[in-house]
């Protein structure tokens, strides 16, 4: 019978004295997240940001995260019990609060494939759900105006991770665990040197380590440029948060109203109130606006304008003027499969990039299976949170000879 492998990464010993066993580039959802896993393996870590932690200008700022059960795909899905266990584990440790449970509903078209596939998902993986037609939708949430062909899943495990406290958790925690936390610490350069990494940084310092995890968020591009002889297809796009004030609070309260995200062309999604007392923040998904991660941020008025019209159209007890809006930004593969492998050639870096709009409740899973990727044999990928569509190669172009 052949050996089952093993989840446990093989114990790590540095192959010689190198500065740290691990730098972490970059202190947003997904590099907190890893140098807490690897700080609480024991692992002397080093976390690079090149801002401060928890700044604005990435992609894990804010109050408010969707986590939930449902997904139209089982991949992500089946590892949500783990996940949340993972953030109440972050929460008990850290005595900080940073989930609160909504309830989610999920809307759409009678015959829109996303929500028919989300159904297989929940009922493959014994999810349980509550479907509604539109009366019942009506009747139930009478906050949402729906139109006659469309229909609700409802999903108890649904609810917000407060993200710029995340962030702020996983890094003291990692530093609570040994850690060591460099902030406004631009990273120049990430290069293999001999079995290890040399880090160069804009400051003139070149630090050593046994590993590296590049953890960029919207900046990956550049890195991977010069890492890979092949194009890993990342577009950095604009995204907004508005709020809106509602007119009786009580009924979009916690409790009442649920986290819900619409399938119309793109996805309108929206939560109780919860950060700005007697608002609701909401967001409409965009694709269309590609942008450089080092521009100035700006809200886009146009964008703005498309989402009061949907406040007006569809919840009729919101005020369609947007009392505040955030811009932030998004990092999207073609499939919106995330990247999370060791680099092909040099598997002492590891690469974690393209965590689109979806990835953040993912993030401390992802963060332990970087961990676990960094300091076991290159080919295993034993570990409960990998999947085989994050793999880096699979953006090597095959050539093929015409007839
Ligand atoms: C508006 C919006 C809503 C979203 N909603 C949800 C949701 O409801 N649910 C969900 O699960 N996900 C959601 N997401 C997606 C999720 O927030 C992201 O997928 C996730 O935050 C990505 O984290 P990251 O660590 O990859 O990137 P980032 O948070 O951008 O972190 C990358 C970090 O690397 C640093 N860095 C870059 N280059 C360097 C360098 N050279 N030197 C040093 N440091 C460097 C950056 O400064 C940054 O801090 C949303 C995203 C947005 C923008």
């Amino acid at each position: 019978m052949a050996p089952v492998p093993s989840t446990a990464p093989k114990a790590f010993s540095p192959p010689h004295a190198r500065g740290y066993d691990l730098i972490v580039i970059g202190a947003g959802g997904v590099g907190s997240a890893a140098a807490y896993h690897a700080a609480r393996a024991g692992r002397r870590v080093l976390l690079l940001e090149q801002f401060s932690i928890g700044h604005a200008r990435g992609s894990s700022y804010g109050g408010s995260r969707i986590i939930r059960y449902t997904h139209d795909t089982p991949g992500l899905a089946a590892q949500m019990p783990a996940t949340f266990h993972l953030w109440h584990d972050l929460e008990r440790e850290s005595g900080t609060r940073l989930l609160q449970l909504t309830g989610g509903l999920y809307l759409a078209r009678q015959d829109t494939p996303w929500l028919m596939d989300c159904r297989t998902t929940l009922d493959d993986l014994g999810f349980s759900y509550q479907l509604m037609d539109s009366a019942g939708l009506r009747y139930a949430y009478p906050q949402f105006q729906a139109p006659d062909d469309w229909c609700a899943l409802y999903q108890a495990h649904t609810g917000i991770l407060a993200a710029t406290r995340c962030v702020e958790t996983l890094v003291a925690q990692a530093q609570r665990h040994g850690a060591e936390i460099r902030a406004e610490t631009p990273v120049l350069a990430v290069e293999p040197d001999g079995d290890g990494v040399r880090v160069q940084l804009a400051g003139g310092e070149t630090l050593s380590a046994a590993r590296a995890i590049l953890a960029a968020g919207p900046w990956s591009g550049r890195f991977l440029a010069e890492l890979l002889d092949f194009p890993v297809p990342l577009r950095v796009t604009h995204q907004q948060v508005a709020y809106f004030s509602v007119q009786d609070p009580a009924a979009f309260a916690v409790g009442t109203f649920p986290i819900f995200i619409a399938a119309l062309d793109e996805h309108f999604y929206g939560f109780p109130i919860w950060e700005r007392p007697g608002t609701i923040k909401l967001a409409l998904e965009q694709t269309a606006l590609i942008v450089d991660p080092d521009s100035p941020r700006r809200v886009d008025d146009d964008l703005l304008a498309q989402l009061s019209q949907l406040v007006a159209a569809y919840l009729p007890g919101a005020d369609p003027t947007p009392v505040h809006a955030e811009p932030c930004l998004y990092t999207e593969t073609p499939t919106r499969d995330f990247v999370i492998d060791r680099h092909p050639q040099h598997p002492q870096i590891v690469v974690a990039a393209g965590f689109s709009g979806r990835g953040f409740k993912h993030t401390i899973a992802v963060g332990k299976l970087l961990d676990e990727l960094a300091f076991s044999d290159p080919g295993n990928d034993a570990s409960a949170f990998w999947l085989d569509s994050y793999r880096i190669t699979r953006f090597i172009q095959t050539q093929t000879s015409a007839v």
